[in-house]
């Protein structure tokens, strides 16, 4: 599997936070190949929680909380990365998939929570629907990045793991490592 680096910026300017929709996005990002998020106007809770899963289920996915939006997107601009806005409003996910892809660039990919602000838009090389239909940020990024992977991230060993699921037919097996 790759590897190009993939970031992703979650922005909100909910006036209530969601802090639970926040949570499940940084873990839909480990659990699917990304390497860091950014968190933005977000609780320390979110970042712990998320923190809390890679140390007892492996991997090196980090997570910031940042108070400057732009300068993610500057930095990641600045060193080449390939920045992909994802909105109901953008081109086809099945129809850029593959150009994305073929740059072989870094990706720093970004989810709105209520609204996203029009700069977004512009500073987006990419705007990238999944289906133009109103959904879920968590349920666009899994997408995005399955279809980026084209499904090889669940295949994925998470080194330093203290915790390994043995997948069963039925019931639980958890092994200590
Ligand atoms: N109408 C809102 C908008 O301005 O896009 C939808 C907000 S939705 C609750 C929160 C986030 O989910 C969006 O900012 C976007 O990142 C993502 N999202 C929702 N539907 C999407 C779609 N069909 N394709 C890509 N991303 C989507």
């Amino acid at each position: 599997m790759k590897k190009s680096r993939i970031g992703v910026l979650r922005l909100g300017y909910r006036l209530v936070r969601d802090d639970r929709i926040t949570t499940h996005l940084g873990l839909v990002a480990r659990a699917f190949g990304a390497d860091i998020i950014y968190l933005y106007d977000c609780d320390k809770s979110v970042k712990e929680s998320i923190d809390k899963v890679t140390k007892r289920w492996g991997g090196s996915f980090e997570s910031l909380i940042v108070d400057r939006w732009r300068d993610v997107i500057r930095e990641w601009k600045d060193k080449g990365s390939l920045i992909i806005h994802l909105t109901m409003y953008g081109l086809p996910l099945q129809d850029v998939i593959d150009t994305i892809k073929n740059f072989e660039k870094d990706l720093l990919i970004i989810v709105g929570a209520e609204k996203v602000q029009k700069e977004v838009y512009m500073l987006s090389d990419y705007n990238v629907a999944i289906g133009n239909q109103p959904h879920s940020e968590v349920a666009a990024l899994a997408l995005f990045l399955d279809r980026y992977f084209e499904g090889k991230e669940l295949n994925r060993e998470f080194e330093g793991a203290k915790l390994k699921i043995i997948p069963q037919l039925k019931g639980k097996k958890v092994i200590r490592l």
